[in-house]
């Protein structure tokens, strides 16, 4: 079977482009993922969503081993034939959301117990079950079982916590075992600090992982200082493995992480923006409930590719959101994830071609001047 690899093609400052090789095939870096939390990316057909130029999708391994279950998924075939993806699927490890949408937790040296937020139903989730959970779902890229303090906490919290989720690390690793074509990655912790966070890379690259993530940001530390960790984080990880960034963000968020290192990246917004009407462009952000579009017969960005801006107008899109048809999440949906496809491609086009600087100034450039004037 063909193995898990991940090969560099080019670099531009500190940005990367390559791909990673997996028995499901590449992925293109930088990469961005969409978020398939209940074996759907809500409102897409995967068929869309690979049309979008999505290459991988991220699912939840605390939702779906609530519901419908693992063992259930690993019956019907497996989380790929269940959802009809075929390409790769990333999944985490079940403890953030724990951490965000569980009643009742009980963290210990073992692992975390919690009661379903769904059902009360009481369950366990310990390094070991997070990395069965993943693998009866069969994730291509699974993800180590870790614990995320909410920020801010002080020092000794975010170290304590760090230390644990390295134990946890370890015995991820134990009990993932030896499984080719698949790749466990680790996670570092660390918080904002510099030093922890070294602490925490040299532990994780002396357990060794197929892939490294930058964990633990993102939790309402705002931009500043979540760039300020990723202008040292990445530099502490292994230049030849991919480095993930879990649960970022905004496209100026990608951006900036990008140049500073990131090659992968998972987000809700996409999806659950467009779900609330509205939508990324190369202008910035347009609310197409805004009153303004009513009568206005233009595309949303005349020069996106996707069926939202090609077959129908602004003022086609803020009748049917306000009307709540089913067809606004659609629509709105795909123009975003296309959005962000595109987005990615841009950047691994003008790293390859060494102009990523000169790109990015032009993007900042584009959303500074807004959106296209009111009729
Ligand atoms: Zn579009």
């Amino acid at each position: 079977m063909q193995r898990f690899s991940f090969a560099r093609t080019a670099t531009d400052g500190k940005a990367r482009t390559g791909v990673i090789s997996t028995p499901r095939g590449d992925i293109r870096t930088p990469a961005f993922m969409p978020v398939g939390t209940a074996a759907t990316v809500k409102a897409m057909m995967p068929a869309s969503v690979r049309e979008t130029g999505a290459d991988i999708l991220l699912g939840n391994t605390y939702h779906l081993m609530l519901r419908p279950t693992a063992e259930r998924i690993d019956r019907l075939g497996g989380l790929h034939k269940f959802m009809n993806w075929e390409r790769p699927i990333l999944t985490d490890s079940g403890g953030f959301q724990v951490m965000s949408l569980a009643a009742l937790r009980k963290l210990t040296e073992r692992g975390v117990t919690f009661k379903s937020h769904i059902d009360g139903s009481k369950h366990e989730i310990t390094p070991e079950r997070s990395m069965e959970i993943q693998k009866l779902l069969g994730s291509d890229i699974v993800m180590c079982f870790d614990e995320c303090p909410a920020l801010p906490a002080d020092r000794k919290t975010i170290s304590d916590s760090m230390q644990l989720s390295m134990r946890w690390a370890a015995r991820s690793r134990d009990a993932f075992g030896d499984r080719p074509g698949y790749a466990l990655f680790g996670i570092q912790q660390g918080g904002l600090e510099e030093d922890l966070r070294a602490q925490s890379a040299a532990a994780l690259q002396d357990i060794g992982f197929d892939g490294y993530a930058v964990g633990g940001l993102a939790v309402g530390e705002g931009q500043a200082a979540m760039f300020r960790v990723l202008d040292f984080a990445p530099d502490q990880l292994p230049q030849d493995k991919p480095r993930y960034l879990m649960g970022v963000g905004k496209p100026d968020d990608i951006v900036g992480a990008v140049a500073r290192g990131i090659d992968m990246m998972d987000c809700v917004l996409p999806s659950r923006s467009g779900r609330t009407g509205q939508a990324f462009t190369r202008h910035g952000v347009v609310n197409i409930k805004n009153a303004r579009h009513a009568d206005d017969p233009r595309p949303l960005d005349a020069a996106c590719r996707c069926p939202a801006c090609r077959d129908y107008s602004r003022a086609y899109l803020h009748h049917v959101f306000r009307s709540q048809e089913i067809i606004s999440s659609m629509l709105m949906t795909w123009h975003n994830l296309t959005y962000y496809q595109d987005l990615m491609s841009a950047m691994r086009a003008a790293i390859a071609q060494g102009t990523f600087a000169d790109w990015q100034d032009a993007f900042h450039a584009a959303r500074e001047e807004g959106d296209i004037p009111p009729l």
